[in-house]
């Protein structure tokens, strides 16, 4: 349940600059440095890059020119990323990131394209469009809407262990205060039903949503 995203995005940073040495034509990976740079404090982003030079979706050398958000909802991305070559569509959270395929397949699952509010793939594509004109995604850390750990919006629940979420009992940070432990009785909250345990408890007590406003500013006094 604890997680410290500032010193793992660090070490993700370093393998990444590693995995584009042997990923990207070495002429661009000055560039493609770059790019990734812009996007050093934004951890979904970073899965999303990790993702991409860990396994090149067509399987040749490439790299990530640019991000662009296609959609989002309670932490959850749609990103077009374009490449030297191509656009893929990717999912991604801050526990894990998937390929949809590339940009011009469309979005087959209609569970997903429902979550972001769309009826079908035509729907999708007529309210989306050319992808070249979609926003670059701006880096989540400038990015002062979203919580800057689980990427979740104003007004929305964290994704469940996230360090910005604030305790409903104490006011306290909600993975460091002592509640968690107090409230389900468990000197350690070890397995899933644990977990699953402390949530229906904070469920009952009422999860604090993130407020940009009032939680963004503490929480980046702690930003290295
Ligand atoms: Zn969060
Ligand atoms: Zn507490």
């Amino acid at each position: 349940m604890e997680t410290q995203p500032i010193t793992t995005l660090a070490d993700l940073i370093n393998e990444i600059y590693l995995l584009i040495d042997y990923s990207a034509p070495e002429e661009e990976s000055e560039a493609l440095k770059e790019v990734l740079e812009g996007y050093a404090g934004d951890a979904i982003a970073m899965n999303v890059f990790h993702h991409f030079y860990s396994y090149l979706p067509d399987a040749r050398e490439d790299g990530i020119t640019g991000i662009s958000r296609v959609a989002r909802r309670h932490g959850v991305f749609l990103f077009c990323v374009t490449t030297l070559y191509s656009t893929y569509l990717y999912l991604a959270t801050r526990e894990s990131t998937t390929l949809l395929g590339p940009f011009s397949a469309g979005i087959e699952e209609q569970d997903l394209l429902e979550f972001f509010g769309w009826r079908d793939d035509d729907h999708f594509r007529e309210a989306v469009g050319d992808p070249a004109e979609l926003d670059e995604h701006i880096p989540m850390n400038d990015s002062r809407d979203l919580c800057p750990v689980c990427g979740t919006g104003d007004g929305e629940f964290h994704a469940f262990g996230c360090p910005v979420e604030i305790c409903p009992w104490c006011d306290g940070q909600l993975t460091n205060c002592e509640c968690r432990f107090i409230k389900t009785g468990r000197e350690q909250l070890s397995r899933d039903s644990h977990l699953d345990e402390l949530l229906a408890r904070l469920e009952d007590a009422g999860r604090v949503p993130y407020s940009a406003a009032e939680h963004r500013p503490s929480f980046l006094t702690e930003d290295r």
